[in-house]
């Protein structure tokens, strides 16, 4: 069975087609390096994901700061995840690379701030 793929890896974003029987892949074109491969054979096996959302800030400038992943969380543990970061508040002030909640889950993955929010005077 032939069906695509767009390389998540870096922002080449390579277009791959890739031949699979079930879970087993058997061929990949239009990857530009290895990681294209790797890509389809973890979304083929365990298929992971990045969140890019916010959090509600407490007492600052702003009513909310921009957080992501520090690493892809399996796929079928997003809604839940988003879920807690859905009820995180911190308090201002907040800072880039903050760590806003540790070890999501318990994936290894932690949510940190993107952004900087102060606190409101
Ligand atoms: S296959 Fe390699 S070059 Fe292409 S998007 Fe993936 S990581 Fe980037």
């Amino acid at each position: 069975m032939l069906k695509e793929y767009v390389c998540i890896m870096c922002p080449r974003g390579c277009e791959m087609e890739a031949e699979t029987n079930g879970k087993e892949l058997i061929s990949v074109t239009g990857n530009l390096c290895p990681k294209g491969k790797d890509y389809i054979f973890q979304e083929l096996t365990a298929p992971k994901r990045n969140i890019a959302t916010s959090v509600l800030v407490k007492g600052g400038e702003l009513p909310l700061a921009s957080v992501r992943l520090t690493k892809p969380i399996p796929r079928e543990d997003i809604f839940r995840a988003m879920e807690q970061i859905r009820r995180t508040e911190v308090q201002a002030p907040v800072f880039i690379d903050q760590v806003i909640i540790g070890n999501l889950l318990g994936t290894g993955s932690n949510v940190i701030a993107t952004k900087n929010v102060e606190k409101m005077d």
